[in-house]
């Protein structure tokens, strides 16, 4: 097959134990799946449904990268999350992400009733760790961690989700049909901030590969 153009390289992450690597090929993004953080961002948590919103694949940054601090924001928002990634026959092992996000533009998104993509979905916005494949993992009660410059800034429990890992995957694979290579960010828990240049993040979830960022 010839290209008018030479494509774009697939986008890939580390898999921790081997040299192969994780093809990634959707984002999918669960919005409002933790009670804390819903309530600080001004929702009600009872009338609360988690959302579905996506990242471009293209957005995906390996860790121990710089993040160039983003146009058109004034307020960079970090969102520590876990990742589910899918394989050929359901999870093929699991990644600690950070959601990023422009949320000045995500509360005008808001204000008009439009599209997030803007707020979420920039270059450099899905840092992600390597991923650790699911048979050497325990996520029952996993504590999860963000650190900005060393201080902890998020703590929180896998098992706060509102909804589990299951029905979001069950969710998700009946509207989209996912398949092997997407990723899934499970939402994050309350502490979410803001970052400036120079500032360095580190996230983790017990059991699973760090990842760690720092902004420029
Ligand atoms: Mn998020």
């Amino acid at each position: 097959m010839s290209f008018v153009f030479q494509p774009a390289p697939p986008i890939s992450l580390p898999v921790a134990g081997t040299d192969a690597r994780f093809p990634v090929r959707r984002i999918y993004c669960i919005g409002k799946n933790y009670a804390e953080h819903v309530r600080e961002m001004g929702g009600d948590v009872e009338r609360s449904e988690p959302i579905f919103f996506t990242k471009a694949a293209e957005t995906i940054v390996q860790s121990e990268s710089e993040i160039p601090f983003p146009p058109h924001t004034e307020n960079l928002h970090y969102e520590v999350e876990l990742v589910v990634a899918m394989g050929p026959d359901g999870i093929f092992g699991y990644g600690v992400g950070i959601d990023m996000t422009r949320r000045d533009i995500q509360a005008t998104a808001k204000q008009r009733g439009g599209p997030w993509d803007r707020a979420k979905s920039f270059s450099h916005s899905a840092p992600c760790s390597k991923i650790t494949p699911k048979a050497n993992v325990n996520l029952d009660g996993a504590h999860i961690v963000l650190r900005r410059n060393g201080d902890i800034v998020q703590s929180s429990s896998l098992d706060k989700m509102i909804w589990s890992i299951p029905e979001i995957i069950g969710r998700l694979d009946a509207d989209m049909d996912l398949q092997a290579g997407d990723l899934i960010f499970t939402g994050t828990p309350a502490g979410v901030g803001p970052v400036i240049s120079g500032d360095e993040l580190s996230g983790g979830v017990e059991g699973l590969e760090p990842i760690r960022v720092r902004i420029t």
